[in-house]
């Protein structure tokens, strides 16, 4: 998933829990099993770790992406009646670290972050190694309506 959908989830994770640690676990742990739906960008994660080509256009895609996923943060941060800024963070950054930890072991393949490398890809292949991936304008498209939906949680 996008990781401006994986911020909307910690978001209203940390508001049903109202526990930053709480928040940050179920954050960490849903980022895995939320992944294992086909949400379109194996494409793009294959041409960058496996054939090594059209690398920009992955750069690009996670760079608006982590743009738009602040966008929002801060959107929610000063329009919304957050009752603990603390857990509101803690739950977003559970929800978005597995993907970070990925990123910094595509940079440095630190044995470190081997595990969550694997355990990461584990789950998001699951399915698509069976059935195939979506393409990815419909996956944003049914990002969005997720968004808008989890927002109304919030
Ligand atoms: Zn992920």
């Amino acid at each position: 998933m996008t990781l401006t959908t994986h911020t909307f989830i910690g978001a209203v994770l940390a508001k049903m829990t109202g526990n930053p640690l709480l928040a940050f676990a179920l954050g960490f742990a849903t980022h895995y099993l939320v992944d294992i739906v086909p949400h379109g960008d194996n494409r793009l994660s294959e041409n960058f770790r496996v054939k090594k080509k059209k690398r920009k256009e992955i750069a690009a895609f996670l760079m608006v992406d982590a743009c738009v996923a602040i966008f929002f943060v801060l959107l929610l941060a000063n329009t919304r009646d957050i009752e603990s800024m603390r857990t509101f963070t803690w739950g977003i950054v559970g929800a978005i670290l597995p993907d970070l930890l990925v990123g910094l072991y595509d940079l440095t393949h630190s044995r470190l972050l081997r595990w969550n490398y694997r355990l990461h890809f584990f789950f998001h292949d699951l399915l698509i190694r069976k059935r195939g991936d979506v393409p990815l304008y419909y996956s944003l498209l049914a990002q969005m309506v997720i968004i808008a939906y989890l927002q109304t949680k919030l």
